[in-house]
């Protein structure tokens, strides 16, 4: 059986009843350098909702959360002074007090501080050099306008499953830096803080978000990296898959890689987790994703294996000659492993309750962290309607006419993107002369990196339509805590096989005991 027959078979047996979301990033990893370990970074490492790589560091954290709440001032800023803008005076002179204007709620309600920003600011204004460059350009070349909408972290998920002729799936989700809109174009901004040998992924990450996003408007839309590295001390943007636009003030260059691989390695890492021989069939097929033999890896110093986090884990995991008894362990871990999967699985099943969303006719900010909603009944309306906004204290998704795709009713669309998340607040529903208003409190400072920029496009840009007739669905937050649980516990186990010690025998009786239970 060649490949794409296998991807085929076990997504159409598996797909309806086991849902999984394959991170962009991940699949990137699975196309570029080794399928093993994107399987590794899916089970364990990689919270779906996470908007940085946990690897990334706190100052590269801090870069990217500076970024997101500048993005979208920058960009107005840059429109309203387009007339006279002045590429090299721009930030420079304007910056500091870009970032004064809203200082006090990014402090107040996220995770980074004036300070934080002050010791990234260099690179965070060489980053800033190429993002408007893009902008400056894409406006001259009539891309985007002074309508363009700004959406910094913004979630795209994608649960189109093909499986034609070709391989082709795409359960997805990602969370680009920057996503512009303008009617049907669109342009992905990435940061890029390390240029290493692995630019493939970097290329083949931004493919994947072109592959949602396409999905979702039907126009190819451009995607650009962005990186500023202190070594270099220069700002470079690279296009993908199209010629590099011409940008007087930065390095510009072409990236290519092969999209079509990036949606068989999320396929392949799907089937993986739920089907039987995904590498057996794989190898034969000669399908260029690489899944390397741990411990042989590739030439003399055994590339990417050396180097692997997962090292340890992954010769225990693929070995075909296990001791016996750490054969045991892993089959019993495999049976936990399929529980926690199954469990996450319901999650993205459930991620949005579509049966159950509300309409709102408007929606403000009441405070940085909360919105009000309103609904106007007319007189026809029933009880029944109006009840259906009692949606009990849970999360909500909130999803705006904004351009990306909005979820008509009695539809669960395949791709879609939710603006904003958040608690709604059953107890504060009013309803009072045919007016129902209700409210929905923002969450964790975790999560500032999201709503926050939505409340800055609200400031900017509060007087349009985006605001207009909203929908508000429960749903729930994918989390990753069982399978980082059992991997966490398999992990120890692995390292420290052989050794004594109450902990790891309790840590191992527990696997024994707990996979008995299923
Ligand atoms: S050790 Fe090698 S084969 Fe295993 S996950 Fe890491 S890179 Fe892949």
């Amino acid at each position: 059986m060649d490949f794409s027959q296998h991807l085929r078979e076990c997504l159409d047996r598996e797909f309806q009843r086991n849902q999984l979301l394959i991170p962009a990033k991940v699949a990137a990893v699975g196309a570029s350098l080794c399928l093993k370990k994107a399987y590794f970074m899916a089970m364990i490492d990689h919270m779906p909702n996470a908007h940085t790589d946990v690897r990334l560091g706190r100052e590269g954290t801090a870069v990217h959360d500076a970024l997101a709440m500048l993005a979208v001032p920058v960009t107005y800023e840059y429109f309203r002074q387009r007339q006279r803008y002045d590429p090299s005076a721009f930030l420079e002179e304007r910056l500091e007090e870009i970032w004064g204007r809203h200082a006090d709620v990014v402090e107040r309600f996220s995770n980074i501080s004036t300070s934080d920003y002050r010791l990234t600011r260099e690179r965070v204004e060489a980053l800033l050099r190429g993002y408007l460059a893009l902008v400056d350009w894409a406006h001259r070349r009539g891309l985007i306008s002074e309508h363009v909408l700004v959406f910094p972290e913004r979630q795209l998920i994608s649960k189109v499953v093909k499986t034609g002729d070709e391989v082709r799936s795409l359960p997805l989700i990602g969370v680009p830096d920057v996503l512009l809109v303008d009617g049907k174009n669109s342009i992905i901004v990435d940061w890029k803080l390390r240029e290493n040998q692995n630019n493939a992924m970097h290329c083949l990450q931004l493919a994947a978000y072109k592959l949602i996003l396409k999905e979702a408007l039907g126009v190819d839309p451009h995607a650009f990296l962005i990186y500023a590295t202190p070594k270099r001390k220069e700002t470079k943007v690279v296009s993908i898959n199209e010629e590099p636009p011409d940008l007087k003030e930065v390095k510009t260059i072409k990236g290519k890689c092969d999209e079509k691989l990036v949606e068989i390695a999320a396929g392949a890492l799907y089937s993986m987790a739920f089907c039987r021989n995904t590498l057996r069939a794989l190898v034969k097929s000669g399908v260029k994703l690489k899944a390397y033999n741990p411990t042989r890896g590739n030439g003399e110093n055994k590339y990417p294996c050396k180097y692997c986090p997962y090292l340890k884990l992954c010769v225990y995991r693929f070995s075909r000659d296990l001791p016996e008894e750490k054969a045991r362990l892993r089959k019993e871990m495999y049976k936990l492993y399929r529980t926690a999967l199954r469990k996450k699985s319901e999650e993205y099943a459930n991620l949005v309750n579509w049966d159950k969303c509300v309409e709102f006719d408007e929606v403000e900010f009441a405070e940085p962290n909360v919105i009000k909603l309103v609904k106007n009944f007319s007189g026809s309306e029933k009880h029944k309607d109006i009840m259906r906004y009692s949606l009990g204290r849970t999360t909500v998704y909130v999803f705006l006419r904004d351009g990306l795709p909005y979820p008509e009713a009695g539809e669960a669309p395949k791709v879609f993107s939710p603006a904003l998340f958040g608690r709604y607040e059953d107890d504060e529903v009013q309803y009072s002369g045919g007016r129902l208003t209700a409210y929905v409190r923002m969450v964790s400072p975790t999560f500032a990196i999201r709503w926050i920029p939505v409340y800055l496009l609200y400031k900017y840009r509060g007087a349009e339509r985006v605001w207009k007739r909203v929908r508000v669905c429960p749903g729930q937050v994918p989390m990753n805590i069982e399978l980082k649980a059992l991997a966490v516990a398999e992990n120890a186990l692995v390292k420290h096989f052989g050794q004594e010690g109450w902990f790891l025998e309790t840590l191992k009786n527990m696997v024994m005991a707990g996979s008995d239970e299923y």
